[in-house]
């Protein structure tokens, strides 16, 4: 079996990234824009990531 690269693109800050392959619903960092992104498909090594809206933590300000 040949291990494919998954490349995406991400929806913030257009970079384009290269993942180990993942399954849909894994949720990664953005390297540049560190936006957390989830997998929502994948299609012939290409993946469409979703942002997810990451509750903050109140800073208590
Ligand atoms: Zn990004």
């Amino acid at each position: 079996m040949t291990t494919t690269t998954l490349t995406g693109t991400c929806p913030e800050c257009e970079t384009e990234l290269s993942l180990p392959p993942m399954v849909q619903g894994e949720t990664l960092s953005c390297p540049e824009c560190m936006l957390t992104l989830r997998i929502e498909t994948i299609d012939q090594g290409r993946i469409t990531l979703e942002m997810v809206a990451v509750e903050l933590r109140d800073w208590g300000q």
